[in-house]
């Protein structure tokens, strides 16, 4: 399983975020047609119904590895995990990667996509490889280099004013007792245990709409092999959990590393779907409304 580890690190000294990805100059990153992030419009995406997602083992308490590796912390485990929807392929089989954040700073927000151009405070993304391409491990680099090799699930984050003070959850307890200040150093890890990624993420958001177009990594080379999925719900986390996310980790140059996120990119003409998930009665109900509508309608 090390193979899963070598794309979030081997370019750990090549590349920062000083101008939010401007001068990175791999070959997709400057010349690429489907960039990631990018600004989504509500108002000019194809409104679609979609069924509800599928969650294979994500309530599972996982054992995780949590490294720092200078532009952000990167989860890794040996849970095995899977996700599919009915937006995908029926032979797409999204098998769980890992997940890391990109967050702000003190002042300023630092979501990767940003929503009717509103930048949310930080991003959560879930990185799956599609098992299509084969199901041994080193079939990950294989993924990156295929149009839907992965499906990356993004997360908005959301910090609450000071004042707020609704309960913490798994995400904000996992930031400030477990990854703290336990992974400051480059390189340095973690092992927290017995975290589930429903408890961690899918179950802090309503994941019933969502924003799908087809993008890239969002770090150098910009690989254009990613099926986004971003939920327009974002998660709630503390002030407190914030303060701590922006001073948790240094990177390469042992400065806090602060704004680890890429400026939005064009968006070249994409078609971006907002899906909305109804219940199974209750899409069957909306296919016969429709059908009945036609039916009215031709005669
Ligand atoms: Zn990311």
């Amino acid at each position: 399983m090390k193979v899963f580890s070598i794309l979030a690190v081997t370019q750990a000294a090549d590349w920062g975020y000083e101008d939010q990805g401007d001068s990175w100059n791999d070959e997709k990153c400057v010349n690429g047609t489907r960039q990631s992030p990018i600004n989504l419009q509500t108002i000019t995406a194809t409104a679609k119904a979609a069924g509800a997602w599928k969650f294979k083992n994500y309530d599972e308490k996982a054992d995780w590895t949590i490294a720092n590796n200078g532009h952000s912390i990167v989860a890794t485990t040996n849970t095995d995990m899977h996700m599919h929807s009915d937006t995908f392929g029926d032979d797409d089989n999204y098998k769980f990667h890992s997940w890391h954040i990109h967050w702000g700073s003190d002042s300023e927000p630092g979501s990767e996509h940003e929503m009717d151009d509103k930048q949310f405070d930080a991003e959560a993304h879930l990185v799956h490889w599609n098992t299509k391409y084969g199901v041994v491990c080193n079939s990950f680099d294989e993924a990156v280099g295929k149009g839907d090799g992965l499906a990356v699930l993004g997360f908005f984050i959301e910090k609450e004013s000071e004042n707020d003070a609704s309960d913490d959850h798994e995400l904000d307890r996992l930031i400030k007792k477990d990854v703290d200040e336990n992974v400051q150093e480059m390189d340095a890890q973690v092992n927290p245990q017995d975290k589930s990624l429903m408890e961690l993420f899918v179950n802090n958001a309503d994941t019933s709409q969502f924003f799908r177009y087809l993008g890239s990594l969002t770090t150098p080379k910009c690989q254009e092999a990613v099926v986004w999925t971003v939920f327009v719900d974002p998660i709630t986390i503390s002030k407190e959990t914030y303060d701590h996310m922006i001073v948790m980790t240094k990177d390469s140059s042992d400065t806090s590393l602060v704004k680890n996120f890429r400026n939005v990119q064009p968006v070249e003409g994409r078609e971006i779907t907002l899906y909305t998930a109804v219940s199974s009665a209750l899409s069957t109900f909306a296919s016969l409304t429709v059908l009945a509508l036609a039916f009215f309608q031709f005669f």
